[in-house]
């Protein structure tokens, strides 16, 4: 496709490299330019108008605008626009955002250091790790385990701990101290026959072998999303965290909870931790800290893991890890703000009143004839297209459903997340019971253009 000289679309495919982008594909195709948003829904220059049933990146839980958190951001410039955390300095903000984030807390945390996402926060979580068995003598324990599928963020460390090769090829990733277990998709990878709990008990023993396998002395941590969102919104199974910690524990090492997606009533608690009775070391947060509107991220660390670090930097003279943005005042200020919005709006119990609605309407998507698999927890649903709804046999890949799926869904005004031919809907958290119908609708017209073209009309 030729664009017009010098619109915006030719001059970003001249000027920008895009994240998660086929740089090829983009230098034929070229950007969909988003202008404005308004409530749950993106306007494109044409005017076009689209519901994000993604919430951007699972980010935008209040939609995309902020009279309040603008004012908040804009006062906060005025006043002081930047100042760092370095070398003893510190500012209201960021000690006010910490203490908050240590009162709601899902366990019991000692202290919170700030980033500007989440892949920086899970870094910074995979070198305490490294840290703090340095600082308990244990300094042979390296290994970190996560699992296939998922995601923990794109700097070098934090994508070794994802389980997802396509982002490691020819990266030379994952770092050879990265190893990945099982991953909890019930649906696709059960037995004839297996139970959820069997399937369950499954998972813990694989990660138990594996642990066994590479040497308990080594393996330092293992880190995991409550509920996997980038892998496909894969809601784990009964009993799985129960005993999936149970291994956790027994080899003495630490539990990342990567509260990234899950984090600020996501699943219908405060944390993620809370809907699936996870007790880690670390929990890293981002995304809805901010309503997607700041750059910033959180790990909160528990005492166990600060006294270590406490002991390593008296020996050592200094803690030496830090980022020039990190607590940036105005990033704090914003997530502050945030969450007295939450708390204005009773986030949490309208999530938990409106969640039902978008589990009923997206698990009403189900009896569609592509539909295999749907699944969810409070505002995070998934549905999984399958060639055979008997068997659940996948769909050949070649034929990218999952792909032809999200154009006829934009086609009707709708963005979801797609993961091969797996949906993922995780819509700004003030959606509402009519904006959950229309994305149900819309669905489903998009379902059935596909069914229809590929020659199997319902
Ligand atoms: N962790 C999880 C669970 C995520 O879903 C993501 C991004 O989607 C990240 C970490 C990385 O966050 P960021 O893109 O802000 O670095």
């Amino acid at each position: 496709m030729t664009h017009i000289p010098n619109s915006i679309q030719a001059r970003d495919i001249a000027s920008l490299v895009h994240p998660q982008t086929n740089l090829a594909l983009h230098r034929d195709i070229g950007p969909v330019v988003m202008e404005r948003g308004e409530g749950i829904a993106v306007y494109d220059d044409a005017g076009n108008r689209f519901i994000d049933a993604a919430a951007g990146l699972w980010c935008a839980s209040l939609g995309y605008a902020s009279e309040r958190l603008a004012k908040v951001a804009y006062e906060q410039m005025r006043r002081m626009g930047y100042y760092h955390l370095y070398r003893h300095n510190t500012h209201r903000n960021g000690v006010e955002l910490a203490e908050r984030l240590l009162k709601i807390a899902p366990v019991p945390m000692s202290k919170v250091l700030f980033q500007c996402s989440g892949s920086e926060a899970n870094d910074t979580a995979i070198k305490l790790v490294w840290y703090y068995h340095a600082a308990i003598g244990k300094p042979q324990k390296r290994k970190i385990i996560g699992r296939k599928m998922g995601y923990h963020g794109s700097t070098s460390a934090s994508i070794s701990a994802s389980g997802k090769p396509d982002m490691h090829a020819d990266f030379g990733l994952p770092f050879p101290e990265f190893r990945h277990t099982e991953f909890p998709h019930w649906y696709r990878n059960r037995q004839p026959g297996e139970t959820e709990e069997q399937f369950a008990t499954r998972m813990a023993d694989a990660l138990e072998a594996l642990i066994l396998a590479e040497g308990p002395d080594s393996c330092a941590a293992f880190i995991a999303e409550p509920v996997m969102g980038a892998g496909g919104g894969i809601v784990p199974p009964r009993t799985y965290w129960e005993k999936m910690q149970a291994v956790i524990r027994k080899y003495d090492m630490l539990f990342i909870a990567d509260e990234v997606i899950c984090g600020f009533g996501r699943t219908g608690a405060m944390w993620g931790c809370e809907t699936f009775g996870l007790k880690p070391d670390m929990i890293s947060c981002a995304k809805a800290l901010s309503a997607g509107m700041q750059p910033i991220s959180a790990l909160m660390v528990n005492d166990r893991v600060y006294q270590a670090m406490l002991d390593e930097s008296r020996k050592l003279g200094n803690f030496a890890h830090g980022f020039t943005y990190a607590g940036h005042p105005v990033t704090t200020a914003v997530a502050l703000e945030t969450l007295n919005i939450y708390e204005d709006m009773d986030m949490l119990g309208h999530v938990r009143r409106v969640g039902p609605s978008l589990q009923a309407a997206i698990g009403a998507l189900g009896a569609h004839p592509l539909v295999g698999d749907v699944r969810g927890v409070g505002m995070l649903a998934a549905l999984e297209m399958v060639s055979d709804k008997t068997t659940g046999a996948a769909f050949d890949p070649a034929l990218k459903i999952g792909a032809r799926v999200e154009q006829a869904a934009r086609r009707h005004g709708l963005i979801a997340r797609f993961i091969g031919d797996r949906i993922a809907f995780s819509p700004p958290l003030i959606v509402t019971e009519a904006d959950i119908d229309d994305i149900a609708a819309r669905t489903k017209l998009a379902l059935d253009e596909v069914w229809s073209e590929i020659g199997k009309p319902g």
